[in-house]
C-alpha cells in the first residue's frame, strides 16, 4: 500500500512545495509516496466560512474551532495516525521519523493564530508534535520538516548512493565531515588519511571525529553513547575472578 500523507491546513497551496522536488519529489512521481492538502476552510459551516474565533478568557489572537477542525479531520481519518503541530508537542526526532516511515501515513492538521481549541486535540487524540523550541507562524513548515524526515526514510526512496545507516542521529553518534575535490582548497588540505586508500585507517579516523564531534557538541548523546559502549564491553575478566565466590 502507497505511504500516504493529508495536511489539513488553512493554506493548502503551500504544498506540496520543497517536496515537488529532488528525492521527495522523484519518490512521489514513483508512486512511493502520496500526498494531499486540504483546506480546513471547505468544512466551515456559516455564511462567513469562519474557521477560528476570540479565546475565552479574552487575551490576545484568535483560535481555530474544534467544530470545523473536527469536520476536516472527520474527512481523512482511516486510522493512520493524527498529528497536531505545536510547539508544545513531543519533540520531533529521527526515532520518530523512522516510526512514522514504518506504518501506513500520516494526518498532520497545521494550526495558525494561537492555536487550536483543546477539546479537538482531546477528542481525536491528536498526538501533538513539535519540531523544535521555537514559535512559527504556523504548522505548515514543520509539518514539511516532518514529512522531508519522514519520506526519505521510506522503502526504496534512497538508494545506496543516499544511504541513511552512517549519518547523524541513526547511532548516537553525530556524523563525521566530508570532503571532495579539489583535494587542496585555499590551502585547505583534505586529511591525509582520506586519500591513503587504507579503509581500515579510513573508518577509525571517520569513527575518531563522529566521537569528537558528539563529545564537543553534543554532551546529552555523548553520555548515553558511552553507556552504550559500556554496556557493550566484555566484563573484565580479572575484576569477574575477584568477584567470584
Ligand atoms: N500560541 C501558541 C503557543 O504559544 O504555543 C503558538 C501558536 S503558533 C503562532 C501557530 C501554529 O504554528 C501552531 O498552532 C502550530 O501548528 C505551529 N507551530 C508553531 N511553532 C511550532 C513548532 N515549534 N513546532 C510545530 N508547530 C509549530
Amino acid at each position: 500500500m502507497t505511504w500516504r500523507a493529508d495536511i489539513l491546513t488553512l493554506f493548502p497551496e503551500m504544498f506540496p512545495g520543497p517536496l515537488a522536488f529532488s528525492l521527495a519529489g522523484r519518490a512521489e512521481t514513483r508512486g512511493l509516496w502520496r500526498l494531499a492538502a486540504h483546506d480546513i476552510r471547505a468544512f466551515a459551516e456559516d455564511r462567513h466560512r469562519s474557521v477560528d474565533d476570540t479565546p475565552f478568557g479574552g487575551g490576545a489572537g484568535m483560535v481555530l474551532r474544534a467544530d470545523v477542525v473536527d469536520r476536516a479531520l472527520g474527512a481523512v481519518a482511516d486510522g493512520r495516525p493524527m498529528i497536531c503541530l505545536s510547539p508544545r508537542g513531543e519533540r520531533f526526532s529521527q526515532a520518530m521519523a523512522r516510526d512514522f516511515a514504518a506504518g501506513d501515513g500520516l494526518i498532520l492538521l497545521a494550526g495558525r493564530y494561537e492555536g487550536i481549541d483543546q477539546r479537538v486535540i482531546e477528542a481525536r487524540d491528536l498526538r501533538e508534535v513539535s519540531i523544535g523550541d521555537y514559535v512559527l507562524a504556523g504548522g505548515e513548515i514543520a509539518a514539511l520538516v516532518v514529512l522531508d524526515a519522514v519520506v526519505r526514510l521510506l522503502p526504496g526512496v534512497m538508494g545506496a548512493a543516499e544511504s541513511a545507516v552512517e549519518e547523524s542521529f541513526s547511532g548516537l553518534l553525530l556524523e563525521y565531515p566530508h570532503y571532495t575535490r579539489p583535494a587542496e582548497w585555499q590551502g585547505r588540505a583534505v586529511p591525509a588519511t582520506l586519500l591513503s586508500g587504507d579503509h581500515a585507517a579510513i573508518n577509525a579516523w571517520r569513527r575518531a571525529e563522529a566521537e569528537r564531534l558528539t563529545r564537543t557538541r553534543r554532551p546529552d548523546l555523548w553520555s548515553l553513547y558511552q553507556r552504550q559502549v559500556a554496556a557493550a564491553a566484555p566484563a573484565d575478566p580479572v575484576a569477574s575472578a575477584d568477584n567470584a565466590p
